[in-house]
């Protein structure tokens, strides 16, 4: 890639506020199971969260390309307190850049370049068939009855707004699929506890119940039953963060790996002079290199506006199952120190694992590229 002046600042900005402010407590925060609102509201402050939000809705004002520059630099670090920041604005701020009206997007992006927002597709029945959601909007008069259950819902807990999609027309499939932009203080909106899980540890995921939650009209995004395409068109933009953060992790991998196979020792010489090891790092730093060109050539055909559904999904499918690919086999190179949660490689490799999971499993991005490649 050849990068602008603009693009190499933000880069090292990025860079340096990873090495700096995120690397030193990652740990800490992984293991309190706490949201780090000092470091997001530094990261914030630098630039680093509302990348792609328009300067006038209080972002940064760029492109897909230095959204997943930042991401990559941060997610070094630590993709659990980078995906409730940038990764989180990135998938929360396309739906209303999609469809929004102006009033809409002076409100929602102003909430997000000031605070938080959360996603809620995914329902206790089932993620990946979008499809078959049980949460339905229905109009009563000039407002929607909004009714159902949200759960591994990121970020729910710092959320000022939900954008939820529920059917409003349940016989339908993806057509009966409408988004709405609903407010947490509204009655009927609660936010279970934290759910545990693996990794990520620094962002929470939660449940969120929308029980007989009444909707002004205003709140409906698009137009009615559009909402599966917007979902989709959305994921298109937020993928490549996924993949991002994913070469962070692969990257981070490769980079401890270095270090320690040169300094470690056994039979009498450093470990990186045995074969089995040197060839894991070639292969570490060949996919790693792979995973980061797969990354930008999806972001930017989405910089270009133009359709990347393809390249999104080549993007985060390789970028996650290299990360998982290289985080196990750090854990294996630094043996039993790897295993040791003094050293980075277990939470690297705890965090690796959801990439492979969410914003579509790496099955549904398979399914998602038979379709793209098969299509007449
Ligand atoms: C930490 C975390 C954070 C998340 N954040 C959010 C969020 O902010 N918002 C949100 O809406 N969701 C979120 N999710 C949900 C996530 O997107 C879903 O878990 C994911 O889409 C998979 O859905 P599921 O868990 O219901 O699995 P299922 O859909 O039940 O799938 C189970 C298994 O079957 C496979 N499978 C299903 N269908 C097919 C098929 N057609 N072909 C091949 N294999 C198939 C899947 O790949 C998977 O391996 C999050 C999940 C986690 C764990």
């Amino acid at each position: 890639m050849n990068f602008s002046k603009e693009q190499l600042m933000i880069k090292s900005v990025a860079r340096e506020f990873a090495r700096k402010e995120i690397a030193p407590v990652s740990h800490l925060y992984d293991k309190k199971e706490e949201f780090p609102h000092d470091i997001q509201a530094k990261a914030r402050e630098l630039g680093l969260i509302n990348v792609v939000i328009p300067e006038k809705y209080g972002g940064s004002g760029l492109s897909a390309v230095e959204m997943v520059i930042v991401t990559q630099e941060l997610s070094w670090a630590c993709t659990g307190i980078t995906v409730g920041g940038v990764a989180m604005s990135t998938l929360m701020s396309q739906p209303i850049l999609i469809a929004g009206t102006e009033e809409q997007k002076k409100k929602y992006l102003g909430l997000l370049a000031e605070g938080f927002g959360s996603y809620c597709v995914t329902e206790p029945g089932g993620g990946s068939d979008v499809a078959s959601m049980s949460s339905t909007a229905k109009k009563v008069k000039d407002r929607y009855i909004l009714n159902g259950q949200k759960t591994w819902i990121t970020n729910a807990q710092q959320a000022s707004f939900f954008v939820v999609f529920a059917k409003t027309d349940p016989g339908a499939r993806t057509r009966g699929i409408s988004a709405f932009l609903v407010d947490r203080e509204l009655p009927g909106v609660s936010v279970s506890k934290k759910l545990p899980k693996m990794g990520q540890k620094a962002t929470d995921a939660c449940e969120v119940n929308f029980n007989n939650v009444e909707l002004p009209s205003e709140s409906l995004l698009g137009n009615v039953g559009e909402g599966f395409k917007i979902a989709m068109k959305t994921f298109d933009h937020s993928r490549p963060a996924v993949a991002a953060m994913g070469v962070g992790i692969s990257q981070r991998s490769l980079d401890e790996c270095i270090g320690y196979s040169k300094e470690r020792e056994a039979f009498g010489k450093p470990i990186i002079d045995f074969q089995g090891v040197s060839f894991k790092i070639a292969d570490m730093g060949m996919r790693t290199q792979a995973a980061r060109l797969l990354t930008y050539d999806a972001a930017v055909k989405a910089a270009r506006d133009e359709r990347n559904t393809l390249e999104a999904s080549y993007a985060k499918t390789f970028a996650s199952d290299t990360a998982m690919w290289a985080a196990t086999e750090a854990v294996q190179i630094h043996g039993g120190y790897g295993y040791s949660e003094e050293y980075p490689l277990e939470k690297l490799m705890r965090d690796a694992k959801i990439l492979q999971i969410y914003e579509g499993t790496n099955e549904i991005q398979r399914v998602v590229m038979v379709k793209e490649l098969t299509k007449s």
